[in-house]
C-alpha cells in the first residue's frame, strides 16, 4: 500500500547517477493540457501535428472523458520519443509526471468540505536510486525545485474537470459524440480552440473577464483557462467568473 509521505529522500537526476535514463522507457505517461501546450510550441508544431505524431488517446475503465498518452517510440526498449543520449531534449518543457518523478501525487475529493486534498506517494520502481540522495525533501520543495509549480496549478484545475467526468454527462452520444469531441478540442487543441473563441459567435454567445480575453489572444495558457470554464459551462451548465453565457 501507498503511503502519503511528509518528506522522502530524493537524488537529483544526472548523468552520474546509474540509472540515469532507465526511467525514460516504456511509459504510461500522461499528458496533461498544460503539457501538451508546453510541449507543442518547444517543439513548434501545430496542435493537429503534435496530436498527430505524439499522442494515443485512450478512454479508460470509469471515466467519461479520453485521456492522452505520450506515444513512446517504437524501438524495441520503447524509449520515450524525447530521450537522447545525454538525457531529455526537451528537458525544460518535460511534462508534469517526469517533473515530479518520483513522487507521484493525486487529489482525493473531500464530500465533507468539496474540496480537493492534494496527496503525494513514494513507491519508485526497482531501478530507481532516487530514494538514495542525501537530501532529504518535502513534496513542496521538490515541486519548486522542478519548476513543476505552474504545471500542478494547472493540472490540479484539470484534475478538478476529471473528477466530474467519472460520471457520464454525454447521455447516450457518449464521450466519442459531437459534444464530446467540443470538449477535447477546448483542452487539448488550442489553434483549434482559438479559431473556435475568435472566429465563430462565441463571444456573442459567452462573456469572458475581460483581462483573460486580451491575454488569450496570444497566450495559449490563457486560453486553456478559457477553454476549462468553457467545458464545465458547456457540459454541466456551471458558469464562473471566467465565463458566463450572455443573456439573449
Ligand atoms: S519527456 Fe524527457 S524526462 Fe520525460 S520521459 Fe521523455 S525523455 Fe524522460
Amino acid at each position: 500500500m501507498l503511503q502519503a509521505l511528509p518528506g522522502i529522500w530524493v537524488a537529483r537526476l544526472n548523468p552520474g547517477v546509474s540509472c540515469f535514463n532507465l526511467c525514460c522507457h516504456n511509459l504510461n505517461l500522461f499528458l496533461y493540457p498544460y503539457d501538451v501546450i508546453r510541449l507543442k510550441h518547444h517543439l513548434e508544431l501545430s496542435s493537429d501535428a503534435f496530436l498527430e505524431r505524439h499522442v494515443d488517446v485512450v478512454l479508460r475503465d470509469g471515466c467519461f472523458f479520453p485521456e492522452v498518452l505520450l506515444s513512446m517510440s517504437e524501438l524495441p526498449e520503447k524509449p520515450c520519443p524525447f530521450l537522447s543520449p545525454s538525457g531529455c531534449s526537451v528537458y525544460l518543457h518535460r511534462p508534469e509526471a517526469c517533473r515530479m518523478f518520483p513522487i507521484e501525487q493525486g487529489l482525493v475529493y473531500e464530500a465533507k468540505t468539496r474540496r480537493n486534498r492534494k496527496i503525494h506517494y513514494f513507491k519508485p520502481p526497482g531501478f530507481c536510486q532516487g530514494s538514495k540522495g542525501r537530501k532529504q525533501w518535502t513534496p513542496s520543495a521538490w515541486i519548486k525545485d522542478q519548476g513543476a509549480e505552474d504545471y500542478n496549478r494547472m493540472t490540479q484545475r484539470w484534475s478538478e474537470l476529471m473528477r466530474m467526468f467519472r460520471s457520464d454527462p454525454w447521455g447516450g452520444e457518449g464521450p466519442d459524440g459531437k459534444r464530446g469531441k467540443m470538449a477535447f478540442m477546448a483542452a487539448y487543441n488550442m489553434d483549434a480552440f482559438q479559431e473556435f473563441v475568435f472566429k465563430s459567435s462565441f463571444l456573442k454567445r459567452y462573456r469572458i473577464a475581460s483581462a483573460l480575453l486580451d491575454k488569450a489572444r496570444t497566450d495559449d495558457v490563457e486560453l486553456l483557462k478559457i477553454g476549462l470554464a468553457w467545458i464545465e459551462f458547456f457540459v454541466w451548465r456551471k458558469s464562473s467568473p471566467l465565463l458566463r453565457p450572455r443573456k439573449s
